[in-house]
């Protein structure tokens, strides 16, 4: 399953510059999360400074 990130997201950037699979884009009012790429890591839900990560 992928990890998905909420609407508390404050585009910070973290996620997007530590995924190993550059699965993270900039959205329009927040970051978004590939599900075709992502592999389940969990590196951007341990980094996210508002918990907006989570296994979808
Ligand atoms: S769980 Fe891993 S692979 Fe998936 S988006 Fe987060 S950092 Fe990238
Ligand atoms: S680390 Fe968290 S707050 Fe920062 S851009 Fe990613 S989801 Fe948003």
């Amino acid at each position: 399953m992928a990890y998905v990130i909420n609407d508390s997201c404050i585009m910070c950037g973290t996620c997007a510059g530590n995924c190993p699979v550059d699965a993270i884009a900039q959205g329009d009012s927040q970051y978004t999360i590939d599900a075709d790429k992502c592999i389940s890591c969990g590196t951007c839900a341990g980094n996210c400074p508002v918990g907006a990560i989570a296994e979808g």
